[in-house]
């Protein structure tokens, strides 16, 4: 099967031939319905290096954003119907330790003994025409078209995550809420944000046409560049924002950020371009928290297919095949793709 592999650091990825997998004890074997191109992947093969943080030593097949249909169950496996479709939750830690027996393998105690992060991140991922994943990684799409549902793995995962910690500080009345780049994820934050809560959501990016879907989407848009931070505070009187969410994460976005910052509030920078922020106690709000995320629960995962199959989430999906899987990470890298680029084998 042609699968697309991620084979040296710093160097672009490319198709190749390779074996279809066989699924092992306890794993499922997919047939690909859509594997979601993230930016994640463009840091993981152009701009991580070996041994240095994020980096995921290659080789494997990339993505680990993946929907598809059960093709074949290893041993062991039971309770799953050959066609059905289901959502794959990407992180997979040691099963047994307390941050996974909550559904919550992204922060696995033991991943330092783990060989791989999950699907597509050390281990062979979903750009391909077949992938096996734990059974336990399984999320069941029903009726749901699986191929627009691919980007629910991360695109929409990782902003429900880091919305959902938030939330204490988007209830009642009169809050704000600031998005910052809206590309695959900041696009489903706004919709995440819109639906989950009654703030008035202002975003921004770099891109018209961003700005635009997003104001589709029920967001008031505040441009770039000088002043911008002064702006985003005018729209809230002068407080500043309840919860920010920075989807670039670069020095300038999370700076935005935290000079747009009400007291009591709560930045979360989920880019992973390494920006920096200076603190002290008299420049930062009284209260106010930073932190980061990294993507989900498979408890969030099943709450965002609910949303999905409620229509509050909709991602926005261009469809790229196999041939062309190379050109979506050419377009994605070049800042060329709206919503989501998928790769339908
Ligand atoms: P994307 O390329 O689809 O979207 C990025 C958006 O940011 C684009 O619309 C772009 O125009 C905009 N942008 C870039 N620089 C900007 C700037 N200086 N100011 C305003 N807007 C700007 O990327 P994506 O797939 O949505 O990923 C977004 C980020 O989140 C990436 O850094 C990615 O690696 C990261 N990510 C993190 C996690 C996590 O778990 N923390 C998970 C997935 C992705
Ligand atoms: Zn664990």
């Amino acid at each position: 099967m042609r699968a697309v592999v991620f084979e040296e650091f710093k160097t672009f990825p490319t198709i190749k031939d390779v074996e279809r997998p066989k699924p092992r004890a306890g794993e499922v074997l997919l047939k690909v319905a859509g594997a979601g191109a993230c930016h994640s992947d463009v840091a993981i093969y152009n701009d991580f290096e070996a041994g240095g943080p994020g980096a995921v030593p290659p080789p494997f097949t990339l993505g680990h954003e993946n929907s598809g249909w059960v093709e074949e169950l290893g041993e062991g496996v039971e309770g799953f119907n050959v066609g059905d479709a289901y959502l794959v939750y990407g992180p997979i830690g040691c099963g047994h330790c307390k941050a996974c027996s909550r559904g919550q393998d992204t922060y696995c105690e033991n991943a330092a003994k783990m060989p791989y992060l999950g699907v597509g991140l050390g281990r062979d991922g979903g750009m391909a025409e077949y992938v096996s994943v734990p059974a336990r990684n399984l999320v069941p799409l029903g009726d749901a078209d699986p191929v627009a549902a691919a980007p629910l793995a991360d695109a929409a995962l990782t902003p429900y995550h880091a919305i959902k910690q938030a939330l204490p500080h988007l209830a009642g009345g009169g809050k704000y809420a600031l998005v910052i780049g809206l590309g695959g994820l900041g696009q489903i934050a706004v919709q995440i944000l819109k639906a989950l809560t009654g703030a008035t959501v202002i975003a921004t990016d770099m891109k018209e046409d961003a700005m635009r879907k997003a104001e589709e989407a029920g967001a008031v848009t505040v441009s770039g560049g000088e002043g911008q931070a002064q702006r985003i505070r005018d729209i809230t009187g002068g407080r500043g924002v309840d919860a920010a969410f920075d989807f670039v994460g670069v020095g300038p976005t999370v700076q935005t950020a935290a000079a747009s910052m009400a007291r009591l509030s709560r930045l979360t920078v989920v880019g992973i371009a390494g920006g920096t922020l200076e603190w002290s106690f008299f420049t930062n709000p009284y209260e106010s928290v930073v932190t980061n995320t990294y993507w989900g629960t498979i408890e969030d995962l099943h709450e965002v297919v609910d949303m999905y199959k409620a229509g509050q989430i909709v991602p926005e999906v261009h469809r790229f095949s196999m041939d062309e899987a190379l050109d979506a990470y050419r377009k994605l890298q070049a800042g060329e793709i709206s919503g989501r680029a998928v790769m339908v084998p």
